[in-house]
């Protein structure tokens, strides 16, 4: 894994920067699809990790969850809005319409077991030195994490700085049948562009050390409201 700033390391997903997951100072930020237990586990071995905290409740994100809880001894937590999906596993609720093909693929794929949450995150909480951003719209418990000394933010699927479709980088508002409310999602991206980050750090897609470029995209998505 690599340290992209200070206490923040990004932990290698398959393919690279297109699911990714970070570790927080000692607090474990998102678990890819329930695939990617295996490949975690390697990368955290001889970490200190005391938490397991979900940026939101989707398959590509709980997948491992719960394996990776169960081996490392540690609690789970995700936002308040989040937890009951988490809790119940019912991850249709989660997707506008849960009936499309890919939806009831994801699911069907790369969705993790129901787990217990033990903390519920709310606007303000402080962890790892982050301060907790609620952000809803792409889940309605959709969480940021920021951290105002070095302007970094971890800002979940709020945005992507992917195409999935030809893996090109660049920033997109995440794809509408992943996301459960569009309108909020939007509120969302503005509250964070006011945070004005020098460095975000996505779900999916690289690393984005320009923060400038933030701030242009989502002029230009504003503008086009
Ligand atoms: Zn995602």
């Amino acid at each position: 894994m690599l340290e992209i700033a200070p206490g923040l390391y990004q932990l290698n997903g398959f393919p690279p920067d297109m699911v990714n997951m970070y570790l927080m100072g000692n607090i474990l930020v998102d678990a890819g699809t329930r695939h990617a237990a295996g490949g975690l586990l390697r990368q955290l071995r001889g970490q200190h990790v005391v938490a397991h905290v979900l940026t939101h409740v989707h398959p590509d994100h709980q997948g491992a969850s719960k394996q990776i809880c169960q081996t490392l001894g540690i609690p789970l937590w995700c936002g308040a809005n989040d937890a009951d999906v988490m809790r119940t596993g019912q991850m249709e609720r989660q997707f506008p319409d849960p009936n499309t093909l890919s939806i009831r693929a994801m699911n069907r794929f790369w969705a993790g077991p129901a787990y217990p949450v033990t903390r519920t995150l709310r606007e303000g909480d402080q962890i790892a030195g982050f301060t907790v951003v609620e952000t809803p719209g792409h889940t309605p418990g959709h969480l940021a994490f920021w951290r105002e000394s070095d302007r970094v933010l971890i800002a979940g699927d709020m945005l992507n700085n992917i195409n999935m479709a030809n893996m090109q980088e660049g920033l997109h508002e995440p794809p509408p049948i992943f996301t459960l409310d569009r309108a909020t999602n939007r509120e969302s991206i503005r509250k964070i562009a006011e945070l004005q980050p020098a460095m975000v750090c996505f779900g999916h897609g690289p690393v984005l050390y320009d923060g400038s470029r933030l701030q242009a995209f989502v002029a230009g998505l504003m503008a086009t409201a």
